[in-house]
């Protein structure tokens, strides 16, 4: 039997019925239809894809599980969060992905960032499945105890849902180092073992991997060098804009700034700073890291810096522009300014940080543009390492791991590149991020079954 399949017409229908089943889930439909929108060629390809419903099995969580998390603050004041974790697909691998914690979070953000990891997760080359959790709440002002206690609550009742082959957390916004290590006390206490693969982004001392911290940020500086690799330049000399302050934008500066290049600006929810004469990283760290203070002390403890909390990071002139913050955070009139001044190409450190609008301003324009899935994939990377590493009790040095990472961000980079020119889209990563994750998870959910 033949079956005549209209491949576009079938994505619109797709589209239209994940809409209904997830009503004003703005973030993670946005999430969809970035992913679809370069999938008319694959599916006409493989119709297969379309008969047995892998368009709307891919787009439905395997499991979502939502719970309450209840915590004492330091005056003895009760709270009451809610904690979520999405394990969206498991054909690759185990569940994994990070936790935010964060204000924000709700169904809608754990949705988009559980189904963009599963296609990160499977350009890595790596066997990981993708889930994402975290909760609303909100670590800024909280002290060391009052963390710890809301990790504690947390993972007391996560912990029966994780596990070294099942499901595997890590960090994201708001979750680093420190929380790292309360939710795994809390998991080694109550499941009485010490699992060290059942999260990563541990601390070296206490079974994580070396790099794992500087990862993400320095996975996304090495595919830009290849990205500007294929138009014959390189990171020397070149300026750059990166937004954020955190884990993502301060490593991504460290190694951008150790590969030669001028990075003019970095940010923080509340404005940014500009300085000309290259942002002290070192000073970012005693502010960020230490302090765990804002991004405003930068420009008062340097002089000839400018901090600005009314206009957008983005007005700023440069070659290179880096958004690390956050999801939507560069808007079509942003991307217009950077367009105007000359910006030659943009990767994504955060997840979705480019709204679709700007995305298609950049394609228009003839703008490089590396999206997260692919360009701070070298995050959860490091991660599948530290499993590994964990798995075969044996530990890496720094630069063996680090060459890893180089080795599978080239990779990634030559995968995205080949893809979109294979399927008729040369330069358009975004295509070719997406092609080539979507057809190795949905080839692995074919094979799996029905299930
Ligand atoms: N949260 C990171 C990401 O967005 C890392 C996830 C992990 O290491 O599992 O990819």
């Amino acid at each position: 039997m033949t079956t005549s399949i209209d491949p576009g017409d079938e994505i619109k229908q797709a589209i239209t019925s994940i809409k209904n089943l997830n009503e004003g889930q703005n973030e993670f439909l946005q999430a969809v239809r970035e992913v679809f929108g370069s999938l008319e060629a694959v599916v006409e390809e493989t119709p297969t894809y379309i008969t047995q419903k892998i368009l709307e099995r891919i787009s439905e969580p395997e499991r979502q599980i939502v719970f309450r998390v209840p915590w004492q603050d330091d005056n003895g004041n009760i709270h009451v969060n809610r904690g979520y974790r999405v394990e969206f697909n498991s054909a690759l691998g185990p569940y994994k992905g990070g936790l935010r914690f964060h204000p924000t979070v709700n169904i809608s953000i754990i949705k988009f960032l559980g189904f963009e990891q599963i296609f990160k997760n499977a350009l890595t080359g790596k066997p990981i499945g993708g889930g994402k959790g975290g909760a609303n709440f909100n670590p800024k002002g909280r002290s060391n105890d009052e963390i710890m206690r809301f990790c504690q609550s947390f993972m007391t009742e996560l912990y029966r849902h994780l596990g070294e082959t099942r499901d595997i957390p890590a960090g994201d916004i708001g979750v680093g180092t420190r929380e790292i290590g309360y939710l795994f006390g809390q998991y080694k206490r109550i499941a009485n073992k010490y699992e060290s693969g059942m999260i990563t982004g541990k601390d070296p001392e206490w079974g994580g991997t070396l790099v794992r911290n500087e990862a993400t940020g320095y996975g996304l500086a090495y595919f830009v060098r290849e990205m500007l690799g294929e138009s014959d330049s390189d990171i020397e000399g070149k300026t750059f804009l990166v937004s954020g302050s955190g884990n993502v934008a301060t490593y991504t500066i460290e190694k951008i700034q150790q590969l030669g290049g001028e990075v003019v600006a970095c940010s923080d929810s509340d404005g940014f700073v500009h300085d000309p004469s290259g942002i002290d990283l070192d000073l970012v760290k005693q502010i960020k890291q230490v302090e765990r203070g804002r991004i405003y002390e930068y420009a008062d403890r340097k002089q000839g810096v400018n901090y600005y909390d009314d206009k957008s990071i983005w007005s700023l002139e440069c070659d290179v522009a880096l958004p690390c913050a956050t999801q939507n955070e560069l808007l079509k009139e942003d991307a217009k300014m950077l367009i105007e001044n000359g910006c030659m190409v943009v990767a994504e450190g955060a997840n979705m940080p480019a709204t679709t609008e700007a995305i298609e301003l950049f394609q228009e324009s003839g703008v490089l543009f590396g999206p997260g899935k692919a360009a701070n994939a070298g995050g959860v990377a490091v991660s599948a390492l530290e499993m590994h590493q964990n798995a075969s009790l044996h530990s890496l040095t720094f630069e063996e791991t680090d060459k890893q990472l180089q080795n599978i961000m080239k990779e990634i980079h030559s995968t995205c590149r080949d893809t979109a020119e294979e399927y008729g889209t040369p330069g358009n990563y975004l295509n070719g991020a997406n092609i080539a994750g979507f057809k190795k998870v949905a080839n692995s959910m074919l094979a799996l079954g029905l299930i």
